[in-house]
């Protein structure tokens, strides 16, 4: 029996977790769950799931949260996340926190030697080098939750590292794939926000539409797997069946191909190195389907090509991309600016920014802010330019 602890319980990853393990009842226990303020949504878990500590990580929703029981142990906060990553009850942390906060519990399940399920991505993003550093210090692991690195991860088990060509990640391309650019601008919140092909959260479902997500994921491979920037490439692929592929030097290509569901990467880190049946429809090759790829438009998409200039610069270009990327789609989603905007900013920031060595948390912590703060300053039109919310340009 192994105990989980699922922080991010009332995402979508979070409640697909809590659904892989109900399945198998003999072998996992969920001993900790953490959400962000969704009181409604813990308190149904606690009476169904049964965890001995759960966790609010916004204050003033735990201050809110009046629940008592003798059996439950309740933490909040920061801190309170770090509690239950790092609990030593706990064997397997599922990491499905929403952006940058979740790095500081991927380091404290790190610290503490466990078997991280990782769905935050944004954990490598900002503090790759340090999250593997941490790994090897304390023998943790991590297997990959998301869906793409979860196929190189199974597909690597084909051939050795030194054997990898390169990665090649799909892409869905998102929902604006055959849009002309001359549409671009006119993109409301409610058409990115709906998917073709996954039905995920509002953040990454944005990230999507930009193709943010997918740079964010070529940084995240490029940290997971120890290769070099340039040897992860990125194909659309838009009916989401292949979730990546493995070129190894002979030439040889392997792919992972199942239905969109991330249940199955979930079950796949829980379970791994086992395999165990899963409850869900099989392709359907007694019917004609078809695949398609297609290169990536940069020019409409240019966020691949950010992420590359942030892994090129290094050090905390990555965090400060990321950053800047959360407070352009916080404020895309707010309707505070344009779609096209989000890239513009993020351009921005990047390019003004001052990167500094990426070595420690307090360091990684600082330059989130720095991009966070960067980003809103040019939004607010300070910084001595007038910056178009809904363009993204600068006026003179
Ligand atoms: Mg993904």
């Amino acid at each position: 029996m192994k105990n989980l602890a699922i922080l991010g319980s009332s995402g979508s990853i979070g409640q697909s977790a809590l659904l892989v393990a109900e399945r198998f009842p003999e072998e996992f226990s969920i001993f900790g769950l953490s959400v962000y303020s969704d009181i409604e949504a813990l308190a149904r878990q606690i009476n169904k799931h049964k965890p001995r500590i759960v966790c609010l990580a916004s204050p003033e929703a735990a201050a809110r949260f009046d629940y008592k029981s003798p059996d439950l142990e309740m933490v909040a906060g920061k801190d309170g996340l770090e509690r239950i990553a790092s609990h030593p009850e706990v064997d397997i942390v599922v990491n499905a926190v929403v952006g940058f906060a979740g790095l500081r519990s991927t380091l404290a399940a790190a610290k503490a030697g466990k078997r991280i399920a990782l769905a935050n991505k944004e954990s490598m993003v900002a503090g790759g080098d340090l999250v593997n550093s941490t790994i090897a210090a304390h023998r943790a692991e991590i297997i990959p939750i998301d869906s793409e690195h979860s196929a190189v991860f199974q597909c690597l088990k084909a051939g050795r590292k030194s054997e990898i060509r390169r990665l090649i990640l799909t892409s869905s391309g998102g929902p604006f794939r055959a849009w002309p650019k001359e549409k671009f601008s006119g993109i409301t919140v409610e058409q990115a926000l709906a998917h073709p092909t996954w039905h995920m959260g509002r953040k990454i479902t944005i990230d999507s539409a930009t193709l943010m997500n997918k740079g964010l994921e070529i940084i995240e491979a490029v940290y997971l797997f120890g290769l070099k920037p340039e040897q992860v490439d990125v194909v659309i692929h838009p009916q989401s069946i292949v979730h990546s592929m493995v070129e190894f030097i002979d030439g040889s290509i392997v792919a992972q191909l199942s239905r969109p569901d991330m249940r199955l990467p979930i079950q796949y880190a829980l379970f791994y190195p086992r395999r165990r049946e899963m409850n869900f429809a099989d392709l359907g090759f007694d019917k004609k389907f078809a695949l398609d790829f297609e290169p990536p438009d940069h020019d409409r998409f240019p966020c691949l090509r950010l992420a590359r200039e942030a892994l090129d610069r290094g050090g905390t270009a990555p965090a400060i991309l990321n950053a800047a990327n959360e407070a352009a789609v916080d404020a895309f989603l707010k309707r505070e600016i344009g779609f096209e905007s989000i890239f513009k900013l993020i351009g921005h920031v990047l390019s003004n920014a001052e990167i500094l060595p990426a070595d420690n948390i307090e360091t990684i912590i600082e330059a989130d802010k720095y991009g966070r703060d960067m980003a809103r300053a040019f939004m607010a039109g300070k910084r001595n330019q007038k910056f178009d919310l809904k363009s993204g340009n600068f006026r003179a």
